[in-house]
């Protein structure tokens, strides 16, 4: 700063005669100076001047606004004087610190000046941290509360008899709703029915609020009653206020907000787990990430219990068809060799994809991808070492899709994958990244190594394409792949909706 400001020849003159700090704040160039004892109260060294802005920048946002009205005030009438507390920044303690800042206004050669001083309020400062430590404890209160109950739960859930089971889910259910300030949590499980996929509600807990479980609409409701990002191992929460009418519909009247957190038992969309608040308080993120945990926890103790259940079956009826059947059931749509799903779920989880394409009147890609001389490898190697290399391959395409890219085989050594979102530039890359990454794969078996390579057909679909039609394009594609070559990947040039 100048020494020919005004304001420097006063401080300095006050600073010999006064014991309080001052401040001088002058109107005209809005820069506000301080004495030597006001930056120290501060705790700022080399810094005698700063822009009005610059101090407010100091005080707590939750009092700058009252402070700067304050002084305005002061400013603009000479002869008026005002004081505020607020919480000051110090530097020096990292922290914030009552100061009661008082300030009169005078009339100096035509320009509005303000002369101030600041002294710590001691009464606020113990006030001040009360408060934090009240708000540090509560936090602390809430944390330990949260692991209280997941060890809770985790012992009900891990050392509970089967006969005892279904009374000890009941109770950690309860002790999550109360941890969590939950009206209700549950759990639904996904299953087909006539090839569809669907879910039932087989869990719950509330209070408050009307219970669904066991009423006909939570029996085999088709999955895509529920939001879509579930399937693709996203969680949904939301205010209910900001959710569709179709949500609302399958929950009771009161609720305010839904967290739903989607289970996948490998790759398999095993079920969701949901929970809900009344009143409009959204679930925070480390709620949420909570949750997600006790969700897992939740979900493997009913699987634990189902597993169980199928074991004493097999025991007493000595009937391993039927378990056969159920166990075939539940894996129904995926593959057994590669974990992918299989043909027929890709074809009914396609469906959706693309009539969603399709209201967002956005474009979709199918990629058909054939391992080359397949019969060779077989032929060369014999058929289980075949086996490990579709299951290697498998592997690469998984690891270099995204989550929420469908992936599944297609039949022998052909695999399939939609994907939406996505423009045909990065769709393009991808096949790339897969044919390059499954030719500089060495697929090992017995100690043998044995490379392979894939041809890749990609197609785009416009709205209104048809699954098959997509398929049958991307099937072209494929064909032209092979045709020039092999190991190599080919886009289907006409993309007429059909
Ligand atoms: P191209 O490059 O033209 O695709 O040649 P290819 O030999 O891969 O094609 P082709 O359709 O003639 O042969 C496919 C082979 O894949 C034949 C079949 O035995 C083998 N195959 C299909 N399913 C499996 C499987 O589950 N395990 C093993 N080991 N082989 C399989
Ligand atoms: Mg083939
Ligand atoms: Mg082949």
């Amino acid at each position: 700063m100048s020494n020919k400001l005004f304001s420097n020849h006063i401080l300095a003159l006050l600073d010999v005669i006064n014991t309080y700090s001052l401040g001088l704040w002058e109107m005209e160039n809005n820069m506000i100076s301080l004495d030597q004892k006001a930056c120290a109260l501060i705790g700022l060294e080399n810094v005698k001047a700063m822009a009005f802005e610059d101090f407010l920048n100091l005080v707590d946002p939750g009092d700058r606004h009252e402070l700067a009205v304050t002084l305005q005030q002061v400013i603009e009438k000479p002869g008026a004087s005002g004081s505020v507390d607020c919480r000051v920044f110090i530097k020096k303690e990292k922290n914030y610190r009552w100061l009661r800042i008082m300030g009169k206004s005078y009339l100096n050669q035509g320009k509005k000046i303000l002369l101030g001083t600041a002294q710590p309020v001691e009464g606020k400062v113990v006030e001040y941290l009360t408060a934090k430590i009240d708000a540090m404890t509560g936090e602390l209160d809430k944390k330990s509360r949260l692991n209280q109950c997941i060890f809770e739960i985790t012992e009900v859930l891990l050392n509970t008899d089967d006969a005892a089971f279904e009374q000890g889910f009941q109770s950690c259910l309860k002790s999550i709703a109360k941890a969590f300030a939950l009206a209700r949590v549950y759990l639904y499980k996904n299953h087909l029915v006539d090839g569809i996929l669907c879910c039932t509600e087989i869990y719950e807990w509330c209070e408050g609020v009307e219970p669904t479980l066991g009423e006909d609409f939570t029996k085999d409701m088709p999955l895509h009653a529920w939001p879509k990002v579930l399937e693709q191992g996203q969680n949904y929460n939301s205010l209910i206020k900001d959710a569709p009418q179709q949500i609302c519909d399958l929950i009771p009247q009161g609720i305010g907000s839904i967290l739903l957190t989607p289970v996948f038992l490998k790759d398999l969309f095993w079920g969701f787990v949901g929970f809900e608040r009344t009143g409009d308080c959204p679930f925070s993120q480390d709620e949420e990430s909570t949750l997600d945990s006790v969700a897992l926890l939740l979900a493997n103790s009913v699987i634990r219990f189902d597993l169980n259940k199928n074991l004493y079956l097999a025991v007493d009826k000595i009937n391993t068809t039927s378990i056969r059947a159920e166990v075939l059931e539940k894996f129904a749509y995926t593959d057994a060799l590669t974990g992918l799903y299989n043909r027929r779920h890709f074809m009914e989880l396609a469906q959706s994809v693309i009539e969603k394409a399709k209201r967002f009147e956005s474009v979709c890609y199918a990629m058909i991808l054939d391992l080359d001389f397949f019969k060779k490898v077989n032929d060369t190697y014999g058929h289980l070492a075949g086996d490990e290399v579709l299951k290697g391959a498998s592997a690469v395409m998984k690891n270099t899709l995204r989550s929420y890219d469908l992936l599944a085989r297609y039949g022998g050594e052909e695999f399939v994958v939609l994907i939406s979102d996505t423009v045909e530039e990065d769709v393009l890359h991808l096949a790339d990244r897969i044919r390059d990454s499954i030719a500089n794969t060495s697929f090992v078996y017995n100690d043998t190594k044995i490379k392979c390579t894939v041809s890749i057909g990609v197609a785009k679909g416009l709205p209104g394409s048809t699954i098959t039609g997509l398929l049958e394009k991307a099937d072209k594609a494929l064909y032209m792949a092979k045709e020039l070559g092999r190991n190599r990947v080919i886009i289907e040039p006409v993309s007429q909706p059909g």
